[in-house]
């Protein structure tokens, strides 16, 4: 497990409870995001309706589940969550919708892996807030139609284009997540710190920022670890240098990369003169995933400018050269 993985794993489940910024207020960056959301909220609290349906999208981590989280406390209505993996059956997605009260949130983590029967179980119930339902088999089946109470779905995904367009038509809102930049990283370091009763300066705080790879979910994670090693080998508060020793212990680079990256982009940079190679080639060289290397590793290599996706395959850039000090293999 990569320290500096933005999926969630079994420790972030339990702080991230009490991490979770719970209103707008306390939601650090994604001012755009925020600031649309919060006229549609309004908007929709003053004329007594449902929200409009919202799919939030961008890499793990950034903060989607809080967000809906958020959406639901505006609005003051209950929050149901679910995945799309864990909804196996029509039925069981039926069963969630007819149990929602009126403008309640519905929260679906990774939507674009909900199986296609179930999908479309989600068509009429998003536009018409109704469920068909088909009963008797053969020549004498019929469908009826259920009404269920207005509702709005709130969908999060990775990857926005795997979304079927049945299924993204219906969203009337649809919002992207950026990565974080390090000054509200920084600041979502000292709030964290602050709720986790941990001493910490700001430069301590900005250069965990600064190796957090634009992730929120990173930046908490990172936290704990200087923790630790503050409250073992040092006086229990967080300076730039205690920062700097125990990220440097665990292995994360100034620029947020770990050993995988590193041996991501030195494959590429070794074997393949640099690139372009396809991205097949590249996963099978690393002995990883393709979808894995797409979604989780590349955005931020992306991002920070080491990485380039050309049509021809995979690239790296002279700036990813000079950071691991090679040689520009052009
Ligand atoms: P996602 O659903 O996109 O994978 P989460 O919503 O689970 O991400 O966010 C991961 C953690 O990061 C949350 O528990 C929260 O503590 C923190 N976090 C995310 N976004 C913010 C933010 N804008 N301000 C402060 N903390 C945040």
């Amino acid at each position: 497990e990569r320290i500096i993985s933005a999926r969630m794993n079994h420790e972030d489940e339990m702080v991230e409870y009490s991490l979770r910024p719970r209103y707008f207020n306390e939601y650090i960056g994604q001012t755009q995001v925020k600031e649309n959301l919060k006229i549609y909220i309004e908007a929709a609290k003053m004329r007594g309706e449902s929200l409009d349906h919202v799919l939030l999208y961008g890499p793990p981590g950034l903060g989607k589940t809080t967000l809906s989280h958020i959406i639901a406390n505006e609005l003051g209505v209950n929050i149901r969550t679910t995945s799309g993996p864990a909804i196996e059956r029509p039925g069981d997605l039926a069963a969630i919708l007819t149990n929602l009260q009126p403008n309640d949130l519905l929260f679906i983590d990774e939507i674009h892996r909900l199986n296609r029967s179930v999908e479309e179980v989600l068509y009429p119930a998003m536009e018409d807030y109704a469920l068909d339902i088909m009963i008797g088999k053969g020549p004498s089946a019929r469908s009826i139609r259920l009404d269920l109470s207005p509702f709005t779905l709130v969908g999060a995904t990775t990857r926005a284009g795997s979304l079927s367009s049945p299924l993204r038509d219906r969203f009337g809102v649809m919002s992207r997540l950026e990565f974080y930049n390090v000054d509200e990283l920084t600041l979502i370091v000292e709030r964290a710190a602050d709720l986790l009763n941990v001493k910490i300066v700001g430069e301590g705080a900005r250069e965990i920022a600064s190796r957090a790879r634009g992730t929120p979910r990173i930046a908490n994670r990172l936290l704990k670890r200087v923790r630790d090693f503050v409250q073992v080998r040092g006086d229990g508060i967080i300076t730039e240098q205690a920062a700097r020793d125990a990220l440097d212990r665990i292995q994360v680079d100034k620029m947020g990369l770990d050993h995988v990256d590193h041996r991501l982009l030195m494959a590429i940079i070794e074997k393949f003169r640099g690139g372009p190679v396809g991205l097949g080639t590249l996963a099978a060289t690393i002995g990883e995933e393709a979808h894995t290397i797409e979604d989780v590793y590349e955005p931020y290599l992306m991002q920070i400018g080491f990485l380039q996706r050309t049509p021809r395959g995979r690239m790296v850039t002279m700036r990813c050269c000079e950071h691991f000090k090679v040689e520009w293999p052009k």
